[in-house]
C-alpha cells in the first residue's frame, strides 16, 4: 500500500479555537465526485482532511491542492487489511466519511453473480468494513457518515445489485447507529438522487436519462457534489449532534415521485444502434 505519511496531524489540536477547527477527517473515495467535494467542504471548515481512495495518484493530487496539512493514502473497501491499516494510521479520529462505491447495469436474468457480488462486494461489505474500523478509531463526539443512494429506496429496474446494496447500506447505518451511540459516535447517511460525477458520466450521456432524472424531481434540476457535501458536513458538524441512524434523502424531491426507466433508455439506444 502507497501512502503519504500524515505527519501534522497531532500538532496543533490544543491551540484550535472554535468546535469544528482542527477535527481529523477520513474521506474515502475521496479523490472524485462528491466524496472530494466533501474533502473541500470538511476542509474549509477547519478539518484536517485524509483523502483515502483506490485512485492514490487521484488522492495525492487533491491533497496536496488543499494544503499541507491535508493527506493522502491508498485504500481498497474490499481489502479489510488496507482500510485496518488507514484507521490505524490516521489514529484517533472525529469524521469518517464513505464515499465509495460503483454500479453496473443488466437484467438478474443476466447478470453474472460475479458482476452482483462486484457491488455488493464495494457498497455494501465495503462499507461496512469501513464502519468496522473506522468505528474503532472514532473519538467519542466522532461522525460516520455513508454515502447511500435514492436506490436505497426506490427500485429501478437493471440496477438490482446496486439497489440491493444501497437499500443494505441504509439498514446497516442504522445498525451502526445503535452499537456506536453509546460511545457517542453518531452514524448517518445521506442518500442522493442523480447527481453529475464521474459515475454517472456514462449514464448522462444516454439520450433521455438526465431529463428523465430531472422530469422526476420536484425541483426540477439534478443535484450537485456540493449539495451532497453540504449535508454531510452538516451531519459532521456539532450542530447535528441529537441526530443519529438518519438516512437522509437529498434529491430535490425525487423520493417522493418514481424513478426514471434508466434501463428502458439504454435498452432504446442499443437498439437505435444495432
Ligand atoms: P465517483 O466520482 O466515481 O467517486 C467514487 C470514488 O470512489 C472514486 O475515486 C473511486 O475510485 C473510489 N472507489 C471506487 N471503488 C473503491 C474501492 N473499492 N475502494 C476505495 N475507493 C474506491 O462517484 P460519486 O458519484 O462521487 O459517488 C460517490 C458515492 O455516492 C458512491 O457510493 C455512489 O454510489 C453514491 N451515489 C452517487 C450518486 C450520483 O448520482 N453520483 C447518487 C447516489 C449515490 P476510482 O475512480 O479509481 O474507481
Amino acid at each position: 500500500m502507497e501512502r503519504v505519511p500524515h505527519h501534522r496531524r497531532k500538532a496543533n489540536r490544543m491551540s484550535d479555537s472554535s468546535d469544528r477547527a482542527g477535527r481529523e477527517a477520513v474521506v474515502v473515495g475521496g479523490a472524485s465526485g462528491i466524496g472530494w467535494a466533501t474533502a473541500t467542504a470538511l476542509a474549509a471548515e477547519g478539518c484536517r482532511v485524509t483523502i483515502a481512495d483506490l485512485n492514490v495518484e487521484g488522492a495525492r493530487e487533491r491533497a496536496a491542492g488543499l494544503g499541507a496539512e491535508h493527506a493522502a493514502a491508498h485504500v481498497d473497501v474490499t481489502d479489510e487489511d488496507s482500510v485496518q491499516r488507514l484507521f490505524e494510521d490516521a489514529g484517533p479520529i472525529d469524521i469518517a466519511v464513505n464515499c465509495a462505491g460503483f454500479s453496473n447495469v443488466g437484467l438478474i436474468t443476466d447478470m453474472t453473480a460475479a458482476d452482483f457480488r462486484a457491488v455488493i462486494d464495494v457498497c455494501l461489505t465495503g462499507a461496512f468494513i469501513v464502519t468496522k474500523h473506522a468505528g474503532r478509531h472514532l473519538r467519542e463526539g466522532g461522525s460516520l457518515v455513508q454515502i447511500s443512494s435514492l436506490n436505497g429506496r426506490q427500485p429501478a429496474a437493471g440496477m438490482s445489485a446496486y439497489c440491493a446494496a444501497k437499500a443494505g447500506l441504509s439498514m446497516l447505518t442504522q445498525v451502526a447507529a445503535l452499537e456506536l451511540g453509546p460511545r457517542g459516535i453518531r452514524v448517518n447517511a445521506v442518500a442522493p438522487g442523480f447527481v453529475h460525477t464521474p459515475l454517472t458520466a456514462a449514464a448522462a450521456s444516454v439520450p433521455g436519462v438526465v431529463e428523465d432524472y430531472v422530469d422526476n424531481t420536484v425541483l426540477g434540476r439534478a443535484g450537485t457534489a456540493e449539495d451532497i457535501a453540504n449535508a454531510v458536513v452538516y451531519l459532521c458538524a456539532p450542530g447535528s449532534s441529537w441526530l443519529t441512524g438518519e438516512v437522509l434523502d437529498i434529491n430535490g424531491g425525487a423520493h417522493l415521485k418514481r424513478y426514471p426507466d434508466v434501463m428502458g433508455h439504454v435498452m432504446r439506444l442499443v437498439e437505435q444502434s444495432s
